[in-house]
């Protein structure tokens, strides 16, 4: 008898508090964790190691073989392991974040990138983190949010990040590369950043991600009463 997978989704714009959601959520009902901007950016990191322009052929050789694995890594953090390769730090440095923004807006990027999510979503029920989670790659998910929170907010979180990582960048050099984002994701012709028509938005400004989190299981118990956690 097959086991019915379920899928949440979970987009929004960059630092809105996604991950940290979405990861909270997997831990609670179980669910494998879908980082599908880690996706976008290993095939960044792949097409920066090519230099800065990439052919029309080399783009494609690397989306034919292309493979990504999330797996446990021994301090119980998630690694993210790209064609064998630990990629987890490397897909976290500001020129793949700029350059993962420009590729995510080619079609046989997003190609790959959808048919890959699905494929996850066939194997295990998920907490599927985006920008086209609910829209595209999941029409069919049993519950959707689209997470806003305030724009200065977003960049003071994602400047914390950032300084936790190493990097010196003030909070209006990150807000200027945020809005930059924002505005090619939400503007591009494919898949372009917005909630689906079903999707519940939460704002997350000036609230802890405890009681961001018991909103979204409140509204999940009533979408899915036989969920369990
Ligand atoms: O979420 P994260 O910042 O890691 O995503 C990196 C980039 O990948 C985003 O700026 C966006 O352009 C792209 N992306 C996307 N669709 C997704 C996830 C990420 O276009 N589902």
């Amino acid at each position: 008898m097959s086991v019915e997978r379920r899928v949440v989704t979970i987009d929004g714009p960059s630092g809105a508090g996604k991950s940290t959601l979405a990861r909270m959520l997997a831990r609670r009902l179980g669910f494998r964790y879908l980082d599908t901007g880690a996706m976008y950016r290993a095939v960044a990191l792949l097409a920066q190691m090519e230099g800065p322009d990439i052919s029309d052929g080399g783009l494609q050789r690397i989306l034919d073989e292309f493979s990504i694995r999330f797996v446990t890594g021994e301090g119980g953090g998630e690694r993210t392991i790209v064609v064998d390769r630990d990629v987890t730090d490397d897909i976290r440095r500001p020129d793949i974040t700029a350059r993962s923004s420009e590729l995510s807006g080619d079609l046989r990027v997003r190609k790959r990138m959808t048919e890959l999510q699905r494929e996850f979503g066939k194997r295990e029920s998920l907490v599927a983190e985006g920008r086209d989670m609910g829209t595209v790659v999941f029409p069919d998910a049993r519950a959707k949010f689209f997470l806003v929170a305030d724009e200065k907010e977003r960049a003071r979180r994602r400047c914390l990040e950032l300084r936790g990582a190493g990097e010196r960048l003030s909070e209006s050099e990150v807000l200027d590369q945020l809005q930059q984002r924002d505005q090619r994701d939400r503007s591009r012709e494919a898949a372009p950043l917005r909630p689906a028509p079903d999707a519940v938005i939460v704002d997350s400004t000036h609230r802890t991600q405890e009681s961001v989190l018991a909103e979204v299981l409140r509204i999940l118990k009533n979408k899915i009463p036989e969920l369990e956690f």
